[in-house]
């Protein structure tokens, strides 16, 4: 069984050892060190160097009790700032941080989890498959550290990436792709009673293009909306200009770019 108080007790410890992006080196060792206690073997990539970190990659294999499919974990060891100096406290059910740092269960949770999950098949003797660990480095700020994962150390094809809000047991699966679009539709002001078709209208060019295009649920792995739709003017003055802001999602960056270029296209044409 899970032991609960050895995990919170690890993560008090952790979230003391300051990690914040580009600076996971103690963090690292800490944890090498307390896989070694389990008489775990690490591998440490060189991933630092390329981000200007002073840590690196951490990866751990576990031989499993049965030759099944292989199965990967993973959890970031930085934290965003202000990460120096965090002093961890118990309020009821919850861990917070006294002072002005953030706590950095983002994402020291997600580690201690995993040893915890670790520790306890060790000491239990369950069954299991073989499992594959990565404790990644710059992960605040663009994912960075897994970027530069050495994939071929890798054999899973699955993995569990211990690094989300929500309630437990909650499973993001995918993270779809996103597309920002600002665009300005720029007509002619004129005045609306005295010479209209002086003017060119923007509001009427940006509702025609909007009508034109597919929106909201766009197929099965797509969507898209526009957010804002702006222009301020008197009622007497041809509307010279209509701001949107729209986006698209989409889990196939192919569709992605498709249904971007196709909102994009809507305006042109208008
Ligand atoms: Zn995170």
């Amino acid at each position: 069984m899970v032991n609960k108080e050895r995990m919170l007790n690890t993560f008090m410890e952790y979230v003391r050892i300051d990690s914040e992006t580009k600076n996971e080196k103690a963090i690292g060792e800490r944890i090498i060190k307390d896989l070694k206690d389990l008489c775990l073997e690490t591998y440490t990539d060189r991933a630092g160097e390329k981000l200007s970190s002073n840590g690196n990659n951490i990866y751990c294999f576990i031989p499993g009790t049965s030759d099944s499919k292989s199965m990967l974990f993973s959890a970031h060891m930085d934290t965003v700032v202000p990460g120096v100096g965090i002093e961890p406290y118990i309020d009821g059910e919850y861990v917070k941080s006294r002072g002005n740092t953030i706590l950095g269960g983002d994402d020291k949770a997600g580690v201690v989890a995993i040893l915890e999950a670790v520790r306890t098949l060790k000491e239990s003797n369950l069954p299991h498959r073989p499992i594959e660990i990565v404790f990644s480095i710059c992960e605040e700020g663009g994912i960075n550290g897994a970027k530069e994962v050495e994939f071929s150390k890798l054999k899973s094809t699955a993995g569990v990436i211990l690094d989300s809000g929500g309630s437990p047991g909650e499973i993001i699966v995918e993270a779809p792709g996103q597309t920002k679009l600002f665009a300005k539709v720029i007509g002619k002001a004129a005045h609306a009673g005295a010479h209209p078709e002086k003017g060119v209208s923007a509001i009427m060019v940006a509702a025609e293009a909007i009508s034109e295009m597919k929106l909201l649920r766009v197929d099965n792995e797509t969507t898209a909306n526009i957010g804002t739709f702006k222009s301020e003017g008197p009622t007497n003055i041809v509307s010279p200009l209509v701001e949107i802001i729209a986006e698209a999602r989409s889990r196939s960056t192919e569709k992605l770019n498709k249904q971007t270029e196709h909102m994009v296209e809507c305006l042109k044409k208008s």
